[in-house]
């Protein structure tokens, strides 16, 4: 998907107060910081194929942990945590299983959120830590 049609439709989403409320807390920022994106993109496609792209997944509506893990806390800032959000704010509809396109989109969606948030934490490092 275009960057910029993704961009605008995560900010449309970030202004929906519930979704407002996620970011990325220290325990979900050591994890990007010390795994890097590629990974999480890997656990972004294994999460979502296992608990979101079942044509009637597990608990549905129930499936995502509110934190933990940043792809948890991405799926609730984007209302990409279960198949009726998804069906609402991404006009996906539930009850059949996610096509390979649908599930690209996504782990998209959940990849670029983890990006725009982290960049939004000031980056502390060990040296600036040292300075203080
Ligand atoms: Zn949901």
């Amino acid at each position: 998907m275009d960057q910029t049609v993704l961009d605008s439709r995560l900010a449309r989403i970030g202004r929906i107060p519930f979704r407002a409320k996620f970011h990325l807390r220290a325990p979900e920022l050591s994890i990007v910081d010390s795994r890097g994106m590629d990974v999480m993109r890997t656990h972004a496609r294994d999460l979502i194929d296992a608990r979101l792209a079942p044509a009637h997944p597990n608990k549905d509506g129930r499936q995502t942990p509110w934190g933990g893990h940043p792809v948890f806390r991405a799926q609730h800032a984007t209302a990409t945590c279960c198949r009726t959000c998804l069906q609402i704010n991404h006009g996906i509809p539930k009850g059949h299983e996610l096509t390979v396109r649908q599930r690209a989109y996504v782990v998209d969606v959940i990849v670029r959120w983890i990006e725009i948030d982290r960049a939004s934490h000031p980056r502390r490092t060990p040296a600036s830590e040292t300075l203080i």
